[in-house]
């Protein structure tokens, strides 16, 4: 990398650590960004209890663009220059901070077998990305709640994105997050229109599964064991040029858990059953939020509840992007009355019931026509026109708001605090 960089060394004493920032960098918080990233470090050398390198290189270029690529002793990441001013943004910024620090880890050094030494020519099958990545991304922003850079209700907000997420992709029930590993090659890194409906990403499913493991080994040991130790065991004895198997990885799992979690690891990793999420939230003093508590908040008074609704209103569950006046359908997810009435991908949406498609889309049209409804759909489909006849739905409601739950034993209370603590202090007593 080349240029006028503005360059930070990091207030860390195990080793020179340097935040290097390239680009034109605007508002861009030049110092505030160094202690927050000096506060990853500080929280990932106590996590790990090792300084593998001689010093540290954050190489990050504000070119708006997105991304980030660990190498052994540095990192190269991509962002956007209000990243430190706009808060959401600020938090993905950090997480792909400690994302690729983490990755110094897990992934440079512990790695799958298949993948070290690494061959560049050649693709290399492994089915333990769920731990290369997922658990990457179960660490990333967990430590940032442990290192004090955002709040527990942020870290929350965080888990449920990716719940959402997962839940949201009717893939999860076609492909194993074994599988979804193994064939990264053919399908993560070439998704088309139908990745949603076939596949499911190792990187938030594998966040999900490192979550209800690390939670099951807290609850099952009572605290005094966690996901933790499984990182450090396994970073200790399988790091380096040999790697791990997957049975290696697993036999870390039952030996820290002090029991195999053979049916649980099979349902998580090579099976496509639903995630329990219930045994997490109840070991860590959580709950859902109850989707029907915000529309009371809204509504607020009983005046204003006397007031007339909208009913609701149908839902065809299709994609559309807005190119000019035309609407063109850009997903079709699985179950979704779309689906059942045949639309496809690319398909422009012309009208519905006779009446033409407004050119800000279709909203007004299924204002008035509540779930249930039997509407005609003209479709143009490689310029011709087609009628098909659907029924609309009910859209999905958001059931996966992941809370403190305020009724929560008092063991569930401590179980929470020591999951979100930091390791650079003493644990609570
Ligand atoms: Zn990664």
């Amino acid at each position: 990398m080349l240029g006028n960089a503005t360059v930070r060394t990091l207030d860390v004493e195990a080793a020179p650590h340097t935040l290097v920032l390239a680009g034109e960098l605007g508002p861009w918080d030049v110092d505030g960004s160094a202690a927050s990233v000096a506060a990853i470090v500080r929280e990932q050398l106590a996590f790990w209890g090792s300084v593998p390198y001689d010093h540290y290189t954050f190489l990050n270029v504000v070119n708006e663009a997105r991304g980030g690529l660990e190498h052994l002793d540095s990192t190269l990441m991509m962002t956007h220059r209000r990243a430190t001013s706009v808060r959401e943004d600020h938090v993905r910024w950090l997480g792909l901070v400690s994302h690729e620090f983490f990755h110094t880890w897990n992934v440079k050094r512990l790695r799958p077998a298949p993948l070290g030494p690494f061959d560049y020519e050649n693709e290399a099958y492994t089915p333990s990305l769920w731990v290369a990545e997922g658990l990457t991304s179960y660490y990333d922003d967990l430590l940032l709640v442990r290192a004090g850079l955002i709040t527990e209700k942020e870290y929350l907000g965080r888990i449920t994105d990716q719940l959402t997420s997962v839940q949201e992709t009717p893939g999860r029930r076609v492909q194993t997050l074994s599988q979804a590993s193994a064939d990264a090659w053919i399908k993560y890194y070439r998704k088309d229109e139908n990745t949603v409906n076939t596949g499911i990403s190792y990187y938030t499913k594998g966040m999900l599964v490192g979550w209800l493991l690390d939670s099951r080994i807290r609850c099952e040991t009572d605290g005094k064991r966690s996901l933790d130790d499984v990182m450090r065991l396994a970073h200790a004895r399988h790091s380096g040029a040999q790697g791990y198997t997957p049975e290696a990885f697993e036999a870390i799992i039952a030996e820290v858990a002090g029991t195999p979690l053979t049916d649980e690891l099979d349902s998580w990793l090579r099976s496509t059953d639903e995630l329990d999420y219930e045994p997490a939230l109840a070991c860590l003093g959580l709950r859902f939020a109850d989707p029907d508590d915000k529309e009371e908040e809204a509504d607020g008074d009983a005046a204003k509840a006397s007031e007339p609704e909208d009913p609701p209103a149908g839902w065809l569950g299709a994609g559309l992007d807005a190119r000019g006046a035309r609407h063109v359908v850009v997903d079709v997810k699985r179950g979704t009355p779309a689906w059942d009435a045949g639309l496809n991908v690319d398909d422009e949406l012309v009208a519905v019931d006779g009446y033409r498609v407004p050119t800000d889309g279709p909203g007004a049209l299924w204002a008035t026509l509540p779930p249930g409804s039997a509407v005609q759909l003209t479709i143009s489909r490689r310029g011709v026109l087609r009628e098909l006849p659907a029924t609309l739905g009910e859209a999905p409601r958001d059931t996966w708001t992941v809370e403190v739950d305020p009724d929560a034993s008092s063991d569930a209370v401590r179980q929470r605090s020591a999951w979100l603590a930091s390791a650079t202090a003493p644990a609570p007593r």
